[in-house]
């Protein structure tokens, strides 16, 4: 939906500053900022340059937290997309470089107000379109905590305490999953950047080699392969079968066939639960085929591995605890919020000995036996405390409640699959598959499906994708956010012209 920024107050931030003050820069120092415009809230003395005070920063934190209880408390009454036009956004938010300092409050209004509010709301109860992103407030209190306190996760010198955090709530997942002890891992900001690690990892592991993957695999694999230097005839994509898998004959067959004519068959990437279709490629037996042939098996489970945590997607993942890298999403189906991805490399030392770097200037912060520096596990240095919020949600919430709370989501797409199935005029596409389940109206093209998903995402009530499986028009809904109810499911599908029964 297309709409004006919502009337807010004025963005005094962005007006351009009053003529008064342009002769500033014409080679006459300026004066102390603020002096022209005594700010009525902002920087005082008593906390140092770009400080507040105490009771400054007691009033906005608070302020902050109101507008962000506020914001989730009404959440399933609010639109669950909401877009604004470049001219209108500029126009709010955008401006000169403010050479003065404004009032707080009221650029927190205009961020609350504008920026906050043409956003999609992943945490939606019917956001059902793409990957939704159900965070939970446990885990938003550990990121405001981290933020505040400027964690860094970087070397162990550095930060004993947040890599502590990040190493522990890994070793959760680690066993969760069913991945093997000593395996080893790093958060990232997500999927893709996990995705990246796996490979640049392998590869340093492995040496150059053919790279074997399905047209489902996601997006980042490719690219990660292009960023890493794979070159195209490295890369060889297999087409998917009708279950939309990894075809386990065509890729023994593309192995024997490279391996013949003298080339390395070197890394197969499967898909624990692909975004289009929640559809998990053969684990255990493409495992077997790796094992024989030597190759590594990365398994992409950016999307679907969470579910390991519940027994139906335990059932659904089987082997995928095989893999010698697993990347795992936790803001997608862990209840994070953005942005947390997980990488898992089994081999003990594979990513230290892919990414360590020890320049002068680290000397003094490289660690000693069990010590470990996570600059060393992944590329970024300087990193944000990732796990805090993924170890607090585990200790708030408990193993559980989260397994409840994946199993609702599963369950919520098969409740989907039933309710379409009633209606003879549509068909279901893809069955329920890890919180996902597509459909199609008989007869209609990708411009009736599309039209129906934005008729729907104007209406403000829900969000659903419409993509294609096989060439085919459909439409997809991706049903992990635990606060959903079956009435959220109901509601969208009589929205999109299915017919329930037992309604
Ligand atoms: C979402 C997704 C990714 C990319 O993850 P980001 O966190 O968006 O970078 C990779 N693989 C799969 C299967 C995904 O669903």
């Amino acid at each position: 939906m297309t709409t004006a920024p919502a009337p807010g107050p004025p963005a005094e931030g962005a007006d351009p500053p009053p003529p008064d003050s342009v002769g500033e820069t014409d080679g006459v120092e300026p004066g102390p900022a603020g002096a022209a415009h005594p700010p009525a809230s902002g920087p005082t003395g008593g906390a140092g340059p770009l400080g507040f005070d105490p009771a400054e920063m007691r009033l906005l934190g608070h302020w902050v937290v109101d507008r962000v209880i506020e914001h989730l408390e009404g959440l399933p009454r609010k639109p669950v997309v909401r877009t604004g036009t470049p001219a209108a956004l500029e126009a709010a938010l955008g401006g000169p470089p403010p050479e003065c300092g404004g009032d707080a409050r009221e650029a927190l209004e205009v961020l609350t107000g504008v920026a906050l509010e043409h956003m999609q709301h992943g945490d939606h109860p019917r956001y059902f379109a793409r990957v939704p992103s159900p965070s939970s407030f446990a885990a938003v209190l550990a990121d405001w905590l981290g933020t505040g306190f400027n964690a860094i996760a970087a070397s162990w010198a550095g930060g004993s305490g947040p890599t502590t955090v990040e190493l522990v709530a890994l070793e959760w997942l680690r066993e969760l999953t069913g991945l093997p002890p000593g395996t080893e891992g790093i958060m990232t900001s997500g999927g893709s950047v996990a995705n990246l690690t796996a490979l640049a990892a392998a590869r340093a592991a492995e040496g150059p080699g053919v790279c074997y993957l399905s047209d489902q695999a996601h997006a980042s694999i490719g690219r990660g392969l292009r960023a890493l230097g794979f070159p195209p005839g490295h890369v060889r994509v297999l087409p998917s079968d009708e279950g939309l898998r990894l075809p386990l004959a065509a890729l023994a067959a593309a192995v024997r066939t490279d391996a013949a004519a003298g080339e390395r068959p070197g890394f197969v990437v499967a898909t624990a639960g692909t975004t289009n279709t929640g559809a998990v490629d053969p684990l255990p037996e493409i495992a077997d085929l790796c094992r024989a042939e030597g190759l590594w098996l990365h398994v992409d489970g950016a999307y679907g591995a969470a579910a390991a945590l519940c027994d139906a997607g335990r059932r659904a993942l089987a082997g995928v605890e095989r893999a010698d890298s697993l990347v795992l999403d936790p803001h997608k189906w862990l209840f994070q919020p953005y942005d947390l991805g997980c990488v898992f490399v089994t081999r003990p030392g594979v990513l230290e000995r892919a990414f360590t770097m020890t320049p002068e200037y680290l000397a003094d912060v490289t660690g000693t036996a069990g010590e470990v520096d996570l600059r060393d596990r992944g590329l970024e240095l300087s990193r944000r405390a990732r796990g805090l919020k993924l170890w607090l949600t585990f200790r708030v919430h408990g193993v559980a409640r989260l397994r409840e709370a994946i199993a609702h989501g599963i369950g919520l797409a098969e409740h989907a699959e039933q309710s379409v199935a009633e209606d003879p005029r549509w068909e279901v596409v893809t069955p329920a598959s890890l919180g996902i389940v597509t459909f199609a109206l008989r007869g209609a093209g990708p411009e009736e499906h599309r039209a129906r998903a934005a008729e729907l995402a104007e209406s403000g009530y829900a969000a659903v994708t419409s993509t294609r499986v096989h060439g085919r028009p459909v439409l997809r809904l991706c049903t992990i956010n635990p606060r959903t109810t079956r009435d959220d499911i109901l509601g969208t599908l009589a929205r999109l012209g299915v017919r329930l029964s037992g309604v």
